[in-house]
């Protein structure tokens, strides 16, 4: 249902083709805003947008790589040049990362995964936080995990999303007068391909990852949508810098 703060809005969020992004773009669309969708995967990104304009709503797909400044920069310039302004970012392009034993000090591994995870939203930051600044206002929300707010995993996975949380504090710090808000959203595990892919290597770690959160259950795409959309809302005007679970408890103990 459109919102009278979300009506007319511009969002883009990147990684919206497949999981917590495309679910969260169509969450935008529904509350009313114009929806760049951002990846690099064409099929996921375009079908992302054919389901907004399926229930009425507007977008665009925009392929730009998050680890390529340039990308991130034309991407930017590219929504401005179509919707005249960026009130909404989610920067939520990631992976997983290394899930083998083996990949746990693999230099390629880490690589890849600080490149995307960690630098891409540097980059995003980055070139949205300019063009906020041109229009006195914005709110930004980072994915990061529970994994950027404590230690269990790979420390290529958990020291990007610890990189996620800082510089979220520190942007949120830094732009807190000047009408730009930045948050981060820190999902437990959440029913999407990510996730579907490291259960279908072993049915046993569904019960596993299910216990490890107190609910007893992990968490639906929808559920991050719902944070990222509060966050962005009026009714969070005096947050920022905050890395917000939604887990299940799971950070609780
Ligand atoms: P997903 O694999 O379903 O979606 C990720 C999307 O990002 C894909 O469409 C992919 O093509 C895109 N992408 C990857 N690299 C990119 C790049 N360089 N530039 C642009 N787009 C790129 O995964 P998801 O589960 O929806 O994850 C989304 C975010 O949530 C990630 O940052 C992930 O680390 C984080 N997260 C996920 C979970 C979970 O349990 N699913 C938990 C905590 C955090």
């Amino acid at each position: 249902m459109a919102t009278e703060e979300f009506a007319g809005k511009i969002a883009l969020v990147t990684g919206g083709g497949s999981g917590i992004g495309r679910a969260t773009a169509l969450a935008f669309a529904e509350a009313g805003a114009k929806v760049a969708v951002d990846d690099i995967a064409d099929g996921g990104g375009r079908e992302t947008v054919r389901l907004i304009e399926q229930a009425g709503g507007k977008a665009i797909y925009i392929h730009a790589d998050v680890r390529d400044e340039n990308e991130v920069q034309a991407m930017v310039e590219t929504i401005v040049a179509t919707f005249g302004r960026l009130d909404f970012a989610f920067n939520n392009a990631g992976i997983s990362g290394g899930a083998r034993l083996d990949e746990f000090w693999d230099s390629a591994t880490f690589n890849d995964t600080f490149a995307i995870n960690a630098r891409g939203v540097f980059y995003c930051l980055k070139h949205e936080i300019a063009q906020m600044l041109r229009q006195g206002s914005g709110a930004i929300v980072n994915t990061a995990s529970v994994s950027g707010m404590a230690g269990p995993g790979h420390p290529s996975y958990v020291g990007a999303k610890h990189a996620v949380v800082g510089m979220t504090r520190t942007v949120g710090m830094a732009y807190a007068a000047q009408g730009i808000r930045v948050n981060a959203v820190c999902p437990g595990a959440i029913d999407t391909p990510m996730v579907q892919r490291v259960m279908r290597n072993n049915p046993a770690n569904i019960k596993l990852i299910e216990a490890m959160h107190p609910m007893q259950r992990i968490g639906q795409a929808s559920e991050i949508a719902d944070a990222v959309l509060f966050l962005c809302s009026d009714r969070a005007g005096f947050i920022t810098g905050h890395p917000l679970a939604v887990d299940g408890g799971r950070l609780a103990g």
